[in-house]
């Protein structure tokens, strides 16, 4: 008899089971030890693969699914991926809403994987008509055959890294994971993984990320929602302008908020110093590591783990272009020793 091939069957079944990485040298000054959890090692490089494929296959086992339906989502651009990339496997039809916001390199990459894109404006209130959320939901009326993903307001978002993220982050620190570190966009990544996490150990340290200009953080301590908050910002993916039912915010002991320009050179910064080349929040994640440092969050016992969520080469056009940095005045307040340490 032939030996078997050595092959994966397809691309989806690579997703999940990304790598713990140990930080060693951006820790230096740190307290602690620090693993990233890297997200971009999913097929689709972001941490979204996860939820498209778990979310896909339940609707498929609740028999709302058939090949040759359509899905679709809002998206800053990684779900939109996840989720085209599964819907060219699985054949389905797959239309995205996306916010202005998102760079052009997402979008362009979004319709080579085949999905038909709506770019709808970034800064109009999630109940304006022409906004990503009301166009999605509009073109779900219209479309036979179609699923709304929702991911916002979709449980199975938690599900999905309740069911991977957690179990595989707690398996990885053989338990002894002390603190999370996660960026909170639809809130999905940070709720599902610290329920699991939680459940084995509710000692561990549940640590959120948000963006200046973002909700998230004041309606954690106030349960209040305060329009004051909401201004435009640059990080894609993090923080929000709306409270999402897919953040558990019970399970969440603390937020920090980063702003743009310390999470840009924070990315880059991972480059130069670990060799990870990864996304915006990925920086924003470890500048929130950085700032939870100095309010003595972490001692020596300490077993952080930060989730890495998406791959660098989604910001080329963005904080790895120093054009793109000077434009948005991010290299005015660094002095030239600095910027000779971090340019590329
Ligand atoms: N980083 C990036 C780049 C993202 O696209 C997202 C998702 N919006 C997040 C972080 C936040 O993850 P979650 O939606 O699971 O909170």
């Amino acid at each position: 008899m032939k030996e078997q091939i050595n092959a994966y069957n397809n691309v989806l079944e690579l997703i999940g089971n990304t790598p713990l990485i140990k930080l060693n040298k951006v820790t230096e000054n740190l307290k602690g030890n620090f693993y990233a959890k890297v997200e971009a090692f999913n097929p689709g490089h972001s941490t979204k693969d996860r939820i498209a494929l778990y979310i896909i296959e339940e609707a498929e086992r609740q028999g709302i699914l058939t090949p040759g339906d359509t899905i679709i989502e809002t998206t800053s651009g990684n779900t939109g991926f996840s989720i085209a990339m599964v819907s060219i496997i699985k054949g389905y039809n797959c239309i995205l809403a996306v916010s202005s916001k998102s760079s052009k390199d997402k979008i362009d990459m979004l319709r080579t994987m085949g999905a038909k894109v709506y770019v709808c404006p970034a800064h109009v209130s999630a109940d304006d008509e022409r906004s990503y959320y009301n166009v999605a939901k509009r073109l779900h009326e219209e479309t036979k055959g179609s699923v709304y993903i929702n991911q916002y307001f979709n449980q199975l978002n938690i599900d999905a890294h309740y069911k991977t993220t957690g179990p595989e982050i707690w398996e990885q620190t053989k338990g002894q994971i002390t603190h999370l570190v996660a960026c909170s966009g639809t809130g999905g990544t940070i709720s599902g993984a610290a329920k699991f996490l939680k459940e084995q150990n509710p000692n561990i340290r549940i640590l959120g990320v948000d963006a200046f200009g973002s909700v998230l953080k004041k309606y954690h301590e106030t349960k209040e929602f305060d329009n004051d908050e909401i201004y435009p910002y640059r990080i894609e993916g993090l923080g929000k302008n709306l409270i999402p039912t897919a953040t558990d915010f019970d399970v969440i002991d603390q937020f920090m908020k980063v702003t743009d320009e310390e999470s840009a050179h924070t990315a880059r910064e991972l480059a130069k110093t670990e060799g990870l080349f990864v996304g915006y929040t990925s920086g924003a994640a470890f500048q929130a590591v950085k700032q939870f440092a100095q309010e003595n969050e972490f001692n020596e016992n300490s077993n952080v783990v930060v989730v890495f969520p998406d791959h660098g080469s989604r910001y080329m056009s963005k904080i790895f272009s120093d054009d793109w940095m000077n434009e948005q005045g991010f290299f005015d307040s660094v002095n030239i020793e600095e910027t000779q340490k971090i340019e590329f």
